[in-house]
């Protein structure tokens, strides 16, 4: 079975799943019934693992869509533990 796409001029596009070449010119719309005209797309070819597909998007948006940030991260706060002991009170604050 191959997809193929179908564009009705009111509905837009839809697909139809059939054998390899026994796609016609036309085929009736899924919503109205009336011829919707064969439109040839790229072949829908997989890039393997979406996961690493992610990654090469986003690997690739990084050129002209960088992360852009207003201020610097937020400091963590400063874990209770290390100001209880008495140790470290005596080293030199920042
Ligand atoms: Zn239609």
């Amino acid at each position: 079975m191959a997809l193929y796409v179908y564009r009705c001029e009111d509905h837009g596009l839809t697909e139809r799943a059939l054998p390899m070449g026994t796609a016609g010119r036309t085929a009736p719309c899924a919503d109205c019934g009336s011829p919707a005209v064969r439109v040839f797309t790229a072949p829908r070819l997989s890039l393997g693992d979406p996961i690493r597909r992610a990654l090469i998007d986003r690997t690739e948006r990084t050129r002209d869509e960088p992360q852009v940030v207003s201020s610097p991260p937020a400091r963590p706060a400063r874990p209770e533990a290390a100001a209880a002991n008495p140790a470290l009170r005596r080293l030199p604050r920042p």
